[in-house]
């Protein structure tokens, strides 16, 4: 089944350092945009951006899907946790579990900005030291 959507690298930064597995970093990237793709409408399109800030990195993963409402948020990064829906069948709930576990495992953190009906963004840092 073959959707048309756009993936836009949007920056403010187009490259960043940071002190990660690059293995487990291309992981968490993957789950996130991932679920971006999946959740977002055919036709929808997907930002990644990057920025720099003193002592981390940040990336953010943007959508403009379904969105998630606020009471979700803590549940979603915990194993097996899902929001009922038309996708949480495809999925078993591990990826963001991962992706917290890993990206914690490097000293930074995750995160989740999203409301119900307004898309989603899914954020973490990285330490550059
Ligand atoms: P899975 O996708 O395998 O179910 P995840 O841990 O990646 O597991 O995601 C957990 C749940 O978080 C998803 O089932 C979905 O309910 C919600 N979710 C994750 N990413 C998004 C997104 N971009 N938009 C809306 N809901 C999302």
């Amino acid at each position: 089944l073959c959707t048309q959507k756009k993936i836009i690298l949007t920056g403010p930064d187009a490259e960043a350092w940071a002190l990660c597995d690059e293995e487990i970093v291309r992981r968490v990237l993957l789950n996130l945009v991932g679920n971006a793709l999946k959740f977002s409408p055919d036709g929808g399109g997907v930002h990644v951006d990057l920025e720099n800030s003193p002592g981390f990195v940040r990336v953010s993963v943007r959508d403009n899907g379904q969105g998630i409402s606020p009471e979700h948020h803590a549940a979603i990064f915990e194993k097996f946790g899902q929001v009922r829906g038309r996708h949480a069948r495809l999925g078993k709930g591990l990826g963001l579990a991962f992706c917290k576990l890993a990206i914690e495992a490097h000293g930074g953190r995750i995160g989740v900005e999203s409301e119900a009906g307004r898309g989603s963004t899914f954020w973490f840092t990285l330490p550059v030291s």
